[in-house]
């Protein structure tokens, strides 16, 4: 269970301000980012410890919790603290130059990965599931799926319609926890969207947070609000109650001028999603009732919206799935073109991860907003000709509530991210910034992650499952000066199916910071390059050549 309060719960915030804790701003940085991420206003469920996603914890007890704080306020600069899932398990004097904690979380021999294995070693004590930045201490709250959600439609637009959604219309489904970032994801590119959701609470609820701008009465008011808007060539989201499988066939059979379909809603559990014939009041007893009965009739419904899907893309429409698993739960109702349409990562992600570009996020360990506001215009001076980066830092700018500290994310590449950590330093050291910032980044990144239901799904060369990458990214940051390195199982996707590697970098505005930051930043988004060529992609080995990075199986 996720959220059932552990023993010895309680409220807990990082501190903000000027004022060390702990022996110097390295370990300051570790003991805030922990803090942080157990924020009432950051934690799904912070008396379980639970971050976000699923069970993914900060920490493996309270007691472990209690422990790591103690430590981090004692830790020398030449110290490191090693955590085995979630708990403090030792001290050795290291140098300064190594990180200050170092960690492992929710990682099983081969054989042994599964979920029942670890549900049992959970029950034990004797691990906890880390997700990816929860038990890496470097979750930023639902900042991070906007900006992964801007960055795919984005790519859509680059892709197929001349770098701007202008003029088109989305079609989606599913206004949920992370769904519900896709009509401002479009909007922000400036598109129209139509949103379906069977459940109007989530409508609303998405409206009073300014993620969407308006509900339609019926499906004729949806579609000639939407052409009405894109003939204006204006960005408009427009959310519409009803079943996705009833509308998706009727909106095809109609005729509808839509150019991108996509959805997400919560097909990746088959008694999440509401099967055609059942009203959304009942939703909840006949799942429990007949699981079984419930799952047939739910994957017959995605059958129905999968063939609607795949009709859209016959007529010329982008089509792509959103890492929701609906293709596989068609094709399991035995719907035979299921997979004939991509998922996003092949489609419009990988191109990018080739660049070693993904999400690189910073926090103000002030916890002063006039601090973030102060590295968005940093980061518009140092990329002046990036426009698509300029759209994001401005709109989140406006639209973004912080959650906890005050933190950014924004998809920066090689050669890119270490101007950016430079710069933060001098900030820092000049007094431009009220306190030190972290620097770090989400394990779904170029070349952290092997994961092949989503970031390495059908890779050129069929490596989809060599997890020797990850690896080596965290052997990298850890040889390179990361304030903290992780290494992860099962995040995103679930046991067994991903291992990755997390680092984070606190710039303290000292010269040994300036220099850890040079190196970190450069090799970390490096390790993205040199993956993909590896793999055999063109662009990824234009990428290297141009900016200098060493393949050794190509020089001679
Ligand atoms: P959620 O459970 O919060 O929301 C799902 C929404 O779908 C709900 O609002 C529900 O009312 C709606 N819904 C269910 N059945 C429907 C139907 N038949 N017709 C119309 N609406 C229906 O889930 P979430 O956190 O928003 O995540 C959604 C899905 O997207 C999940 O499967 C998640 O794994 C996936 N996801 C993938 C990525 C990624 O890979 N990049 C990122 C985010 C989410």
């Amino acid at each position: 269970t996720t959220d059932r309060a552990l023993p010895g719960a309680r409220p807990v915030s990082a501190p903000r301000g000027t004022e060390l804790n702990t022996l110097g701003w390295q370990q300051e940085g570790v003991l805030r980012m922990l803090m942080n991420n157990l924020d009432p206003e950051v934690a799904e469920h912070p008396d379980g410890l639970v971050v976000y996603g699923g069970t993914g914890r900060a920490a493996r007890s309270w007691e472990a919790f209690d422990a790591m704080v103690r430590t981090l306020k004692t830790l020398k600069a030449d110290e490191t603290m090693l955590v085995q899932s979630g708990k403090p398990v030792g001290v050795f004097r290291t140098h300064e130059w190594a990180p200050r904690v170092l960690i492992a979380n929710s990682n099983l021999v081969g054989d042994w990965a599964n979920w029942e294995e670890f549900r049992r070693l959970e029950d034990l004590g004797l691990t906890m599931y880390g997700q990816m930045t929860a038990g890496s201490w470097i979750y930023i709250g639902t900042q991070g799926i906007l900006q992964g959600t801007y960055e795919t439609f984005g790519a859509v637009a680059r892709k197929r319609f001349g770098g701007t959604l202008a003029g088109t219309i989305t079609l989606t489904a599913g206004l949920g926890g992370m769904g519900g970032a896709q009509p401002l994801a479009v909007t922000m590119n400036d598109g129209v969207a139509i949103c379906v959701d069977c459940d109007v609470t989530r409508i609303d609820r998405r409206i009073a947070h300014r993620y969407l701008d308006t509900k339609a009465e019926n499906l004729e008011h949806a579609l000639a609000l939407a052409v009405e808007a894109r003939d204006a060539k204006r960005p408009l989201s427009i959310g519409l109650e009803g079943n996705a499988a009833e509308v998706f066939p009727r909106l095809l059979e109609m005729g509808a001028p839509i150019d991108i379909v996509t959805d997400q809603t919560s097909a990746h559990d088959p008694l999440a999603y509401l099967p055609l014939g059942i009203e959304l009041a009942d939703m909840r007893t006949m799942a429990e009732k007949d699981p079984g009965y419930f799952t047939d009739e739910s994957r017959k419904s995605m059958a129905a919206h999968v063939k609607a899907m795949v009709g859209f893309a016959d007529r010329g429409a982008e089509v792509f799935d959103y890492g929701n698993s609906i293709r596989d739960e068609a094709r399991k109702a035995g719907y035979d073109r299921a997979f004939d349409f991509p998922g996003f990562v092949p489609a419009y992600i990988r191109p990018l991860f080739e660049e070693g570009l993904g999400p690189f996020r910073w926090a103000a360990l002030s916890g002063d907003p006039k601090d973030i506001a102060a590295t968005d215009r940093a980061i518009l001076e140092l990329f002046p000709e990036n426009e698509h980066l300029r759209r994001w830092i401005e709109m989140a700018g406006e639209k973004v509530a912080f959650e906890g500290l005050p933190a950014r994310i924004c998809w920066l590449g090689y050669g890119e991210r270490h101007l950016a950590g430079l710069k933060f330093n001098e900030m820092v050291a000049s007094g431009e910034l009220s306190a030190p910032i972290v620097i770090g980044r989400d394990h779904l990144d170029s070349g952290s992650v092997a994961s092949p239901y989503r970031e390495t799904e059908a890779m050129a060369d069929g490596s989809d499952a060599i997890a020797d990458w990850p690896l080596l990214n965290a052997l990298v940051n850890t040889s390179s000066g990361a304030t903290w390195v992780s290494i992860h199982h099962g995040g995103g996707v679930g046991m067994g199916r991903s291992i990755h590697a997390g680092q984070v970098c606190v710039a303290d505005g000292t010269e040994l910071a300036a220099q850890k930051i040079a190196r970190v930043l450069t090799n970390d988004p490096g390790m993205g390059v040199i993956r993909h060529v590896d793999a055999g992609y063109e662009h990824a080995a234009d990428v290297a050549a141009q900016r200098g990075v060493r393949i050794p199986m190509r020089e001679n």
